[in-house]
């Protein structure tokens, strides 16, 4: 099913839209902004299955936005369901500026990624990013780098001002990961065999966190899937270093999937309004893998009854090989089907004005409150 058959309605040139789309199928996540009068921006990217186009293109399709249009593509960190036809993306939007992490763009992290695409696997991740430098080298455009407190994107809508700041990585973040880089480049000159295996270590904590204000008012914080971790300054203990946090927000992209190694209470609430809105995409991938937990799930709950899943990730998964979350589906009574639907969209919109500072949230395709999973 297309979007067009749910989602068709654009907003109004003075409303501000968020748009978190997850692969129906528990496995993507990218976000689509309306940046006011008909200017967007578009953060990662994954394929419908089923059409094979970007989820993002085909939503702005469905509301007849051109794509030139796109004033910025932003990839917060090259994994799998975060990248998938991300070079095909920046080719169809010419106009737009394309952001990459700090720590993920070093000479270093390149020469490593093109050892890396040789290396021999189904899906390569490592090609994508091969593509994307290759295409970028034939063309005028360049990659910009995001890092902590970097102004992305600026616009005024009437008298309010729209803010995107990069929130992360920060410095210790990216000499973190350029040294990791020279080792791993360093054992690599000792295999030149030509198969090439490199595990590359916790891309998560490469992420771009973001924050968009509008105004004084409102503020909206773009998780990606940054952790919490005891290495010193980086994860989310790094966030609380930018200088450019001047607001709680009102709205969470809740970072990595839900997963428990995303949530820190404390540095959470010094960042959150009281009854945010969370908007979460889930993970399911293998037979392992499945995300968020009955426990997360309470616990985002508690945390705020606005709380919003793009699809249910338990709903095809009447085989999982695991007892707990088997026991898990059987208590919900969930119909248990073959999902029928390609994506899950949470919209929020809102006027710029600082009269209208209502958010209306609408959910389509398989989207869902998360009070439908909680326990009663
Ligand atoms: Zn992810």
């Amino acid at each position: 099913m297309g979007i067009e058959q749910y989602n068709s309605i654009p907003p109004k040139a003075t409303e501000f839209e968020f748009s978190l789309f997850g692969r129906g199928t528990a496995y993507g996540e990218s976000i689509v902004l309306h940046l006011g009068e008909n200017k967007w921006g578009i953060i990662d990217n994954f394929i419908n299955p089923k059409t094979k186009k970007s989820t993002a293109l085909e939503y702005l399709r469905a509301i007849s936005v051109p794509y030139q249009n796109v004033e910025f593509i932003i990839c917060t960190h090259w994994h799998e369901d975060h990248i998938t036809g991300f070079t095909s993306l920046v080719e169809q939007c010419e106009a737009a500026d394309i952001y990459l992490s700090a720590a993920m763009n070093s000479e270093e992290h390149n020469r490593m990624i093109g050892y890396q695409g040789k290396a021999l696997s189904k899906f390569n991740p490592a090609n994508e990013f091969v593509r994307l430098v290759t295409y970028i080298a034939q063309s005028p455009r360049s990659l910009k780098r995001a890092s902590q407190d970097k102004v992305l994107h600026k616009s005024k809508i009437g008298n309010e001002e729209l803010l995107l700041i990069a929130l992360s990585p920060n410095d210790n973040t990216i000499s973190y990961f350029e040294r990791t880089e020279y080792k791993q480049l360093e054992k690599l000159k000792a295999q030149e065999d030509g198969v090439f295996k490199i595990s590359k270590p916790e891309p998560n904590l490469q992420s771009i966190v973001m924050l968009l204000t509008i105004g004084s008012d409102f503020g909206l914080l773009l998780g990606a899937d940054l952790e919490v971790t005891t290495k010193s300054g980086l994860g989310w203990a790094g966030i609380l270093e930018s200088k450019m946090i001047t607001t709680h927000s009102q709205v969470f992209k809740v970072p990595h999937h839900g997963s428990e190694n995303g949530y820190d209470e404390g540095i959470w609430k010094q960042l959150l309004k009281t009854e945010p809105y969370l908007a979460l995409t889930p993970m399911k991938k293998g037979k392992n893998t499945l995300l968020p937990t009955e426990r997360m799930i309470n616990t985002f709950y508690n945390y705020s009854a606005r709380s919003y899943l793009t699809s249910n990730p338990y709903l095809d998964t009447v085989r999982h090989q695991n007892p707990k979350v088997r026991n898990f589906i059987n208590r919900k009574g969930e119909k248990i089907s073959k999902p029928n639907y390609d994506y899950g969209q949470i919209r929020l919109r809102k006027g710029f004005s600082v009269n209208e500072s209502e958010i209306t949230c609408e959910l389509f395709g398989a989207a869902l409150p998360l009070s439908e999973l909680v326990e009663s």
